[in-house]
């Protein structure tokens, strides 16, 4: 009988594959145990409540707009997180004592008597949490920020002009000129 050569990779593939997602879930489970909903899903609203009122977003967005508020000497309301990221800064500096976090997050607020809503990037570095904030930056206009210029997240909105750890530079496209 002929070696079916094809069939014969797809199941060495598959053995590997479910080799891989055994020792994933292996480390997973004795990392945190198995999986239950009542452990992991809030029950009420208000058990949803307190996860987002300590979740990273919304620790980010309060810190930083604490911060933010005392830098510009204006006040913030309504301040509500939107997205974030968090990478370990060592991938950066290359330097494996270094054990701090940056964390990076988009916020919303109303400023002062501002009926329009506002909103917000903000830098944080920890070394296990958001401890300190090394900018918080209002996007005024769709030209102050872009999603395409950072190196470690997707979705998040970002001053154009930089000034936050992971900034890369649009790429030039041929026949793109940039102004
Ligand atoms: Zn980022």
């Amino acid at each position: 009988m002929a070696a079916q050569g094809g069939a014969g990779s797809s199941n060495t593939n598959n053995q590997e594959d479910r080799s891989y997602f055994g020792r994933l879930t292996g480390r997973y489970l004795t990392t945190y145990g198995p999986w239950t909903r009542e452990a992991h899903a809030p029950q009420t609203s208000q058990q949803y409540a307190e996860i987002l009122a300590r979740s990273q977003t919304t620790t980010c967005a309060r810190v930083a707009s604490l911060h933010y508020q005392i830098e510009k000497d204006v006040s913030l309301r309504q301040v509500t997180g939107i997205d974030s990221h968090v990478f370990e800064r060592s991938w950066l500096t290359a330097d494996p004592n270094d054990e701090f976090l940056c964390f990076h997050v988009n916020f919303s607020a109303l400023v002062a008597d501002d009926k329009q809503i506002s909103f917000f990037f903000a830098e944080l570095v920890g070394t296990n949490c958001p401890q300190v904030v090394t900018g918080c930056f209002r996007l005024r206009s769709s030209l102050d920020y872009s999603v395409k210029n950072c190196r470690f997240c997707t979705g998040l909105w970002h001053p154009v002009g930089g000034n936050f750890l992971g900034h890369v530079a649009p790429a030039r496209l041929p026949g793109l000129r940039i102004r």
